[in-house]
């Protein structure tokens, strides 16, 4: 027996999770949000009114259960990617993390190891132990590309069961040529799970690992529909793979894992595909925008195919993010050290960031390295 007041210490808890933290970005309540990568415009009055009716419709409906398998979600999703893709080669999630961990549970677990390249996503070993799989890290390169000879000697003297690469990665925004992820699939027997959570923000959003489904039965290409379809708080992320890996996917999934609310609504979303994707231009547009203004001001800048980019370096990124937060900005301290990561919000907000970071570089010059002056 345990007293009611019992505390964490004293509960029988895996010991690899005492002293950790649960994962999160701070949810403070600021004027200019860009920590998290979110997509700043909100559901049009039209769209947010075809939502408001799918939940209407499908609230006549919840003494059932949802649709287990998502047929219709999972169509739309294929037909939304193209590449002659079907439904039984999508799979969805409650959000692209769902996705990745069904993947984990999957091909990971217990004496098996999952590989990926340093500096990348911070939920990636999060996914690692609660699926009880190794991690395994292979550093990139100074300017954050995929390094292929050491990714290739890693992969032949470990053979991961699971390799993910996220492209374009977060936090550095940095893309992989499909050619390297190919190279990858090749060199190994274990899934490749590629990572297109930035796809559609990329410069070149054609140049897609889904162009490569058709000749790797290993490769699994995960999207969200949280970044570029504005849809966060809906909770949707999917795979497109080989129709044995959604098998094995179809097997760990918790039953009705995909609420009939949550269908419907995304379902919505991408009915207005066309509309999203036209703010996803515009949010293109002001990171290369903002880019150019943060070279301006002296900062040593990633180039970005993401919704977001990697500023400093920083004398002290911590004061620096705090130095913003006092002035209403809340960016993300993340990343390699010295740096840190904005999101692309809208013009104006952009505008507001921009004000505050000059404000404060010209109180604290010294903070900004290599800054001529
Ligand atoms: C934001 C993000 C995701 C998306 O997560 P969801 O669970 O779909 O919201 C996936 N991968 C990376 C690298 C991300 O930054």
């Amino acid at each position: 027996m345990l007293p009611a007041e019992v505390s964490l210490k004293e509960l029988p808890l895996r010991p690899e999770l005492l002293g950790q933290q649960p994962y999160g970005a701070p949810q403070l309540d600021v004027a200019v949000q860009l920590n998290v990568n979110e997509n700043p415009y909100p559901p049009s009055s039209q769209l947010a009114a075809d939502m408001a009716a799918a939940v209407q419709a499908s609230a006549r409906t919840l003494n059932r259960y949802p649709d287990r398998e998502a047929h219709q979600l999972r169509s739309k999703l294929a037909r939304y990617l193209g590449h002659g893709l079907l439904s039984d080669q999508v799979w969805a999630a409650n959000g692209s993390n769902e996705v990745m961990i069904q993947l984990l549970q999957a091909f990971g677990g217990p004496g098996r190891r999952v590989m990926t390249f340093t500096p990348t996503y911070s939920m990636y070993p999060e996914y690692a132990r609660d699926t009880l799989t190794d991690l395994v890290t292979v550093p990139r390169r100074p300017d954050f590309t995929l390094d292929l000879p050491a990714a290739w000697e890693a992969i032949e003297a470990l053979q991961p069961d699971v390799i993910i690469v996220a492209t374009p990665n977060n936090p550095t925004g940095t893309s992989t040529p499909i050619g390297v992820i190919e190279r990858l699939c090749r060199a190994s027997r274990g899934i490749v799970v590629v990572d297109e959570a930035y796809q559609e923000f990329s410069r070149t959003p054609d140049n897609t690992c889904l162009r490569l489904l058709d000749h790797y039965g290993n490769l699994a290409v995960s999207r969200t529909l949280s970044k570029a379809f504005a849809f966060a708080g809906g909770r949707v992320g999917y795979v497109a793979t080989s129709r044995a890996i959604v098998e094995a996917l179809r097997i760990v999934r918790l039953p009705y894992h995909l609420s009939t609310v949550t269908q419907a609504v995304a379902s919505v979303a991408l009915d207005h595909a066309a509309d999203l994707l036209a703010h996803v231009a515009e949010l293109r547009q002001i990171r290369d925008d903002s880019i150019l203004v943060l070279r301006q001001l002296g900062c040593d800048v990633i180039d970005s195919d993401a919704n977001f980019c990697l500023f400093g370096q920083f004398a002290d990124r911590h004061a620096v993010w705090d130095g913003l937060l006092r002035r209403g900005v809340l960016v993300r301290e993340t990343g390699p050290a010295g740096y840190l990561r904005v999101s692309t919000g809208t013009a104006h907000e952009m505008q507001q960031f921009f004000v505050a970071l000059t404000d404060l570089l010209n109180r604290q010059p010294g903070i900004l390295l290599g800054r001529e002056r």
